[in-house]
């Protein structure tokens, strides 16, 4: 196949790169690293098959040429620290950035694959989260420029399929961890790990009891490959049903490192969701998918890859 892959410097770029060179498919990566990473290019740069084009894709994504048998958009801000300081860039990538994304696939003919999000579930009142529960989001606090991005992302993809009859996929990511995550992207996993290697407490927001589910990245990407080969255009949940606390998390942490951890309360930010997990019925029954590796394999994993890198630990961002 040839996939054109926009947030191809991200986190989860990098890894869906990574998986489908593997495959000998031809990827051409896009990305602006207003949140990527150099380094996550420099990884498949002079591999056969692929080619990096650096562009904002909400101005316009370049027309490769010849022929495309998918458009996957994934470029967008995700971590909260990321999309506050930069509302209207993640605004206008789920808007502009989606649209210009599936005129391209339109163009060439292709299949278009959307990253969307649990944030579109909002501070949920059903939970586990099921694809059907509409959500209660905030349209207009400081997590709205990133979920209300997805949610027109998620409106836009379903009208092109409907009226253009454009062949989309759409997945609701849960919050997803692992190698090559930015050391200074502010999320939970990062923030608690990175503290905890330099000695420093974890700083945990609020009591700590809001909960999340985390899904290792190999995990998310096997969900993804999953679903480019079944036909359905109608959003599907990819997470770890697997519930735990904030101060769980620091439990999990503790018994992987094998020593204790200290903690230090920071207020809780606005609009915080107190509960997120993923109800994955439908991907176990259109894909035969569920996570595989649990949190403390997945951690291990990633403090491994977070240390082998150059020993050294980055410092936590200041909040927004
Ligand atoms: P990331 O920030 O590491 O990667 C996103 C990439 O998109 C970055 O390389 C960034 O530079 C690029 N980008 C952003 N705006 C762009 C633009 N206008 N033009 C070109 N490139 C642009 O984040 P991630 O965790 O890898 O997330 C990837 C996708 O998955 C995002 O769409 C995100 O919303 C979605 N998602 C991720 C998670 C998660 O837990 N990691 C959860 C839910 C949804
Ligand atoms: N969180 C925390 N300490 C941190 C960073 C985050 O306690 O240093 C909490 C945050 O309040 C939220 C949860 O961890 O309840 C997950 O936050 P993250 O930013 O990783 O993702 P999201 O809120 O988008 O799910």
């Amino acid at each position: 196949m040839r996939i054109l892959l926009t947030g191809s410097a991200g986190f989860v770029g990098s890894h869906l790169t990574e998986r489908f060179l593997q495959g000998g498919h031809e990827v051409i990566g896009v990305d602006n690293y207003i949140s990527g990473q150099r380094d996550n290019t420099a990884l498949f740069l002079g591999q056969p098959g692929f080619s990096f084009v650096e562009a904002d894709v909400s101005q316009g994504i370049p027309d490769p040429g010849g022929r495309l048998d998918w458009v996957l958009h994934f470029a967008s801000p995700a971590s909260p620290p990321h999309y506050q300081q930069f509302p209207i860039e993640t605004l206008m990538v789920g808007a502009q950035g989606t649209q210009n994304a599936l005129e391209l696939a339109r163009a060439h003919g292709a299949k278009f694959f959307l990253a969307s999000t649990s944030e579109v579930y909002g501070d949920p009142h059903v939970h586990p989260q099921p694809e059907s529960y509409w959500g209660h989001v905030n349209p207009n606090g400081l997590r709205s420029c990133y979920d209300e991005a997805k949610r027109y992302a998620e409106a836009i993809t379903m009208a092109y399929h409907r009226h253009h009859g454009v062949d989309t996929r759409i997945i609701r990511i849960f919050n997803t961890y692992g190698p090559r995550m930015r050391p200074d992207d502010g999320r939970v996993i990062t923030n608690f790990m990175h503290q905890a290697l330099r000695g420093d407490a974890l700083t945990v927001y609020g009591d700590g009891s809001q909960t999340r589910s985390f899904q290792y990245v190999t995990d998310l990407v096997e969900g993804i490959v999953r679903l480019m080969d079944v036909e359905d255009h109608e959003p599907v949940n990819l997470g770890n049903p697997v519930e735990f606390t904030m101060l769980e998390l620091v439990g999990v942490l503790q018994d992987v490192l094998g020593r204790p951890l200290t903690t230090l309360r920071e207020p809780i930010p606005h609009d915080d969701p107190r509960q997120r997990k993923p109800d994955i019925t439908r991907a176990r029954t259109l894909l035969g998918w569920e996570p595989v590796v649990p949190l403390s394999d997945g951690l291990r994993r990633t403090i491994a890859a977070a240390t082998a890198h150059d020993g050294t630990v980055a410092a936590t961002p200041a909040r927004a």
